[in-house]
């Protein structure tokens, strides 16, 4: 998504190597136009999967989410980040490990909203370890759906989330590559 590309090159600022910083659009001042285009590409990408529902992580994966479920005029779930254990037998709970915090945290879905014919789209703002995103298939999973499809915003492809998640059989679709990371320096794979 080239538009996306171009933004991550003028706003993004590089973090010790490998994280990237984007708060100018996407973490906490938010462009509801990119969002918005986000939409499009993730829509027209899983379009043909047969999703029923589309789950992000919150906060920051929510607001392209919010757009693609528009386009896709499918509901959205926000999976909870609880500090500890609900232990009341209401939700689905899996504990993953913040690559930005370094601290665990209970990803958690209340089983209301999830049924087992469901094919769920799981959308983030970053993969880079594939912990959250592997998460969020767990929960899925425990509902006895399915993952119909991860889309990521960005994805720092020198980590390894990405091999991860395909070898374990899900179609990721990223919206940007990043393969390097460096003082001045982001580069992207061109496909
Ligand atoms: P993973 O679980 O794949 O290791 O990391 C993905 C999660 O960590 C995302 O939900 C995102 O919140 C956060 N994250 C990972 N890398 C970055 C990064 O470079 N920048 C920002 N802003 N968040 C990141």
């Amino acid at each position: 998504m080239d538009i996306l590309k171009d933004r991550i090159l003028s706003e993004g600022q590089a973090l010790g190597g490998n994280v990237l910083k984007v708060d100018s659009f996407l973490n906490h001042k938010v462009d509801p136009k990119l969002m918005y285009d986000m939409g499009t590409y993730f829509s027209e990408y899983f379009k043909d999967h047969g999703i029923t529902k589309i789950f992000t992580i919150e906060s920051s994966g929510i607001a392209p989410t919010v757009m693609t479920a528009m386009q896709m005029g499918l509901q959205m779930v926000t999976l909870k980040k609880q500090a500890s254990k609900i232990l009341n037998g209401d939700v689905y709970q899996t504990t993953v490990h913040s690559f930005t915090k370094n601290m665990d945290y209970e990803l958690t879905l209340s089983k209301k909203y999830i049924d087992k014919d469901d094919k769920i789209l799981i959308i983030d703002d970053f993969l880079a370890n594939g912990e959250a995103a592997l998460g969020a298939a767990r929960v899925v999973e425990m509902a006895g759906a399915t993952v119909a499809g991860i889309g990521i915003v960005i994805e720092k492809s020198f980590q390894p989330g990405r091999e991860m998640l395909n070898e374990k059989g899900y179609d990721v679709y990223s919206l940007a590559r990043v393969s390097k990371l460096g003082k001045d320096l982001i580069e992207f794979i061109t496909e």
